[in-house]
């Protein structure tokens, strides 16, 4: 029987792009450790994230042109992932954090935070590492959407994160736990924020997603001065006063020289649980407009629903306590699209360094 050679395989391998980095598997050298033998072919796809939008699709077509080949009676692929780092965080406080996602709103109560938990646990629930860093000095949410609240413990000077669900969190709310309030002046926003991100004991991981207060303040300014932050996502409503709001948020990533990853639209229509019947409360839609005319990528949009708020405040993040919902599966999507985003941005963008306070 005709024996197909690795140059053979490599070439009908050539046909599949990566939809998002434009470019072939081979060129990308995602395909590793190509083995044949007795028409048996072996190989691995190695992307830049757990979470990419296209790996079944990608795997169902690498396994269908290489079976098509003459002399081949197996095929086996396995999808493997790396998620590459973004430049300038090697050296700097986070040297094992692969990628800094900066969660913002223009305002509070739009959904930013219950967003920020439920994008880092579908990202866990992906086979990424994940850490969440609850930076919302005016009201810390995280712990108890997260289940777990409490003072932090220190090890060899290093302040522990909590786990659950999957990844490591830290939150504002720990400097200051039960109803004490926490009033910060600037100078101890930065160094808070400073602590959390050079002295907790992160680890290696793949995503810090941060979730920042609304708005646009001191925190934001720490943030991408201390460390580089691979981008920003806004989280908006479809009220064009909030979608306003939120431009301001935009514009001051953009000042500073932060990529924006992408914008999500929550609550963004309501489906009747008694009539099936959706109603678009705040409007529908806005976002998406927006995001067009801005050539900012659009994530996606999440409903308004009560689920949403009870699971949330059961500790519960949706993503995990209903897997199988259509919101769930919603999460999951604007999630792989963010992951897809952040790929991009680490492929082509040039060095985004720590900068300057803008004039
Ligand atoms: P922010 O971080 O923007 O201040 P939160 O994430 O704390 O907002 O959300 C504010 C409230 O709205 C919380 O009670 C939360 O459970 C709820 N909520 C957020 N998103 C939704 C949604 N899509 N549907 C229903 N309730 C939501």
């Amino acid at each position: 029987m005709e024996q197909v050679t690795n140059e053979q395989v490599l070439e009908v391998l050539k046909k599949i792009e990566d939809p998002d980095l434009h470019k072939d598997i081979v060129a990308l050298g995602f395909v590793r450790n190509l083995r044949i033998s007795d028409g048996k072919v072996a190989f691995e796809i190695n992307l830049t994230t757990p979470a990419c939008p296209v790996k079944t699709q990608m795997q169902e077509e690498a396994i269908k042109r290489v079976r098509a080949l003459p002399g081949v009676s197996e095929v086996s692929v396995k999808m493997t992932a790396d998620v590459r780092q973004h430049k300038g965080l090697d050296t700097s406080a986070l040297k094992n954090v692969k990628n800094i996602i900066a969660v913002g709103s223009g305002k509070g109560g739009v959904g930013k935070s219950t967003v920020s938990v439920n994008l880092a646990v579908a990202l866990a629930q992906e086979g990424a590492r994940v850490g969440l860093l609850d930076a919302d000095i005016y009201g810390p949410s995280i712990p108890t959407m997260m289940g777990k609240s409490g003072e932090t413990t220190i090890r060899e000077n290093l302040i522990q994160p909590k786990t659950a669900h999957g990844l490591k969190f830290m939150s504002m709310g720990f400097f200051a736990p039960g109803d004490k309030p926490l009033i910060w002046r600037g100078p101890m926003a930065h160094r808070a924020i400073e602590q959390s991100l050079s002295d907790v004991e992160w680890g290696e991981l793949d995503y810090l997603v941060v979730d920042l207060p609304p708005g646009t303040g001191d925190v934001h300014l720490t943030l991408v001065q201390t460390v580089p932050v691979t981008g920003a996502v806004i989280v908006s409503t479809p009220q064009d006063v909030g979608l306003m709001i939120s431009m301001k948020t935009l514009r001051l990533f953009q000042e500073t020289r932060v990529q924006i990853l992408g914008i999500i639209e929550n609550m963004s229509y309501h489906i009747c649980s008694h009539c099936g019947s959706r109603e678009e409360i705040f409007g529908h839609g806005a976002v998406k407009t927006a995001s067009e005319s801005l050539g900012i990528p659009f994530l996606g949009e999440i409903p308004l629903n009560q689920a949403i708020r009870v699971r949330s405040d059961e500790g519960y993040p949706i993503v995990l306590a209903e897997p199988s919902s259509p919101i769930a599966h919603t999460y999951r999507e604007i999630a792989r699209n963010l992951a897809a985003q952040v790929s991009i941005s680490n492929y082509a963008s040039p060095k985004l360094e720590i900068v300057e306070e803008p004039a």
